[in-house]
């Protein structure tokens, strides 16, 4: 019996409940399938492609080690599914569940296709620690806002991790080789920019349970004050793992479960993992939140749609502005590109931006300013400054991504209010009081080379509190 593990964000084998199922008979193959057509999926950004290809690589070669072949498809999942159910004959089919609305479109389609036919489709709960359908207010509705949200789901008991399946001895034969990796060419070549990314990261579930249990050894305990150090590695690092399912919210939170006790740090992180569910709640209720503001009021908002300068890197837009004439307003580069490349002349804002553009992330306290700059201070609308984290970001997250940014602008759900602008001078201060942050990334700051501030921040924030005026 052949059954297949189609397997999307949950790139791993243990905690993985459709691949353990598939794995039950001992038939199973894993089928991976780059879905860039089926309608309103959302192409991965550029970091996301590089993180995907390496996840692959890893993902297939932990598959082998327990004798679970992995097939590479590309095309409309709804279409390029049922042809591979068909041709390698398969009776089952299982996946864990998505829950973006095209995707559950997509999934929906195949779920209706198998019914038509005698093969079994079957999906599982594996990336979420609640679904989304099962919390609701008093009043029935999903929940706007997180404290009562997080009250409510952190006292439900989630379910022990599963195992990764038994060693497969006899894996099922006749299983075409599917496509080549390296034809999809989701890495860059020229110019090749990752050269950071590969410094800083190991995709895949190894790498993830690493980083996991690194974190709960030590930073931890004090990450209630670490998690604002960005010179410091007092946060997960699991952003990316997460994102891509090499570690699941359900070993997060057993694991974390062992480590309680011990002061705040610990409860602290299990609100950010609330944060994500939180996200992924938000997106299942409202499936364009990447497009739409969460509260109509700000569709009026004055913000500008610049287009910046379009594909050319921040090392491009660098070197442009290097050969400018005037080095306090590098000649050429209009704001948006300013902000991408790391020349706001804001030194806080532009160590984030850089750091985003060398390592395909960004820390937690330093992407709230950055957004905070971008959106408020230069009253770009948030979808632009959404887009590029989503080109640049190796844990672009589907529902993390808009939420927050819909949080920084004040237009999401529980969002900070609009009037609440940070300052990146206090900011930094409080946050990275030696500088060392600003020193790592932009080492040019204190140099005469090094841009003068872009816009004022007091006049900047006076014009954001009269446009918001406009719209109240
Ligand atoms: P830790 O502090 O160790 O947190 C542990 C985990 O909790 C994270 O890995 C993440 O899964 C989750 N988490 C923490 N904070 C948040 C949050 N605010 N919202 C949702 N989940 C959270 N996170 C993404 O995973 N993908 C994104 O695309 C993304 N875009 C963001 C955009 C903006 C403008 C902002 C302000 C935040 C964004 N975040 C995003 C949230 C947060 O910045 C990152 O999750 C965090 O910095 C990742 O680092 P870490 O794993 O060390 O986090």
């Amino acid at each position: 019996v052949v059954s297949i593990a189609w397997l999307r964000d949950d790139l791993r084998t243990a905690d993985n409940p459709a691949l353990l199922a598939a794995a039950h008979d001992g038939g199973a193959v894993a089928l991976y399938v780059l879905d860039e057509e089926s309608p309103g999926i959302r192409p991965l950004g550029a970091a996301a492609k590089w993180w995907l290809h390496h996840a692959l690589r890893a993902l297939r070669h932990d598959l082998e080690a327990l004798g679970i072949p992995l097939v590479l498809l590309r095309g409309p999942a709804g279409d390029v599914v049922p042809a591979f159910t068909q041709e390698v004959d398969a009776e089952r089919i299982l996946w864990n569940r998505r829950y973006g609305g095209p995707e559950r479109e997509v999934d929906t389609a195949v779920k209706e296709w198998a019914a038509s036919t005698d093969v079994q489709a079957e999906s599982f709960q594996a990336s979420l620690l609640h679904e989304p359908w099962t919390v609701r207010t008093g009043g029935g509705g999903p929940y706007r806002v997180f404290t009562p949200f997080w009250r409510t789901v952190s006292a439900m008991d989630f379910r022990a991790p599963f195992p990764a399946p038994d060693k497969n001895a006899a894996p099922p034969d006749g299983i075409p080789a599917g496509e080549d990796l390296q034809d999809w060419n989701l890495l860059p070549l020229n110019p090749d920019w990752a050269t950071g990314l590969a410094e800083a990261w190991a995709p895949g579930e190894e790498a993830g349970l690493s980083a996991l249990s690194d974190f709960l050894a030590g930073p931890v305990q004090n990450y209630d004050d670490g998690r604002d150090r960005p010179a410091k590695p007092g946060t997960s690092r699991l952003s990316p793992y997460l994102r891509w399912g090499h570690v699941s919210p359900f070993q997060v939170w057993h694991a974390l479960s062992r480590v309680r006790g011990n002061g705040p740090g610990p409860d602290v992180f299990g609100t950010e993992i609330g944060w994500r569910e939180f996200c992924w709640h938000q997106l299942f209720h409202n499936p364009d939140l990447a497009t739409k503001n969460l509260r109509p009021a700000f569709d009026g908002f004055p913000w500008e749609h610049p287009e910046g300068s379009g594909p050319q890197t921040p090392a491009i837009l660098r070197r442009k502005a290097a050969q400018s004439p005037s080095r306090s307003r590098p000649d050429g580069l209009d704001p948006l590109d300013a902000w991408k490349a790391g020349l706001t002349g804001i030194p806080l804002v532009d160590a984030g931006q850089r750091q985003l553009w060398s390592i395909g992330w960004m820390h937690n306290r330093v992407r709230m300013v950055a957004a905070s700059f971008l959106v408020k201070n230069l009253g770009i609308h948030w979808r632009v400054g959404e887009e590029w984290f989503w080109e640049t970001l190796v844990d672009a997250d589907p529902a993390s991504n808009p939420a927050n940014w819909q949080w920084v602008a004040g237009s999401g759900a529980d969002a900070a209010p609009f009037f609440r602008i940070f300052n990146p001078q206090t900011q930094a201060k409080r946050f990275d009081p030696q500088g060392e942050y600003v020193a790592h990334w932009v080492p040019d700051a204190l140099t005469p080379a090094y841009p003068e501030p872009l816009v004022d921040l007091l006049e900047s924030r006076r014009h954001a509190l009269e446009a918001y005026e406009s719209i109240r």
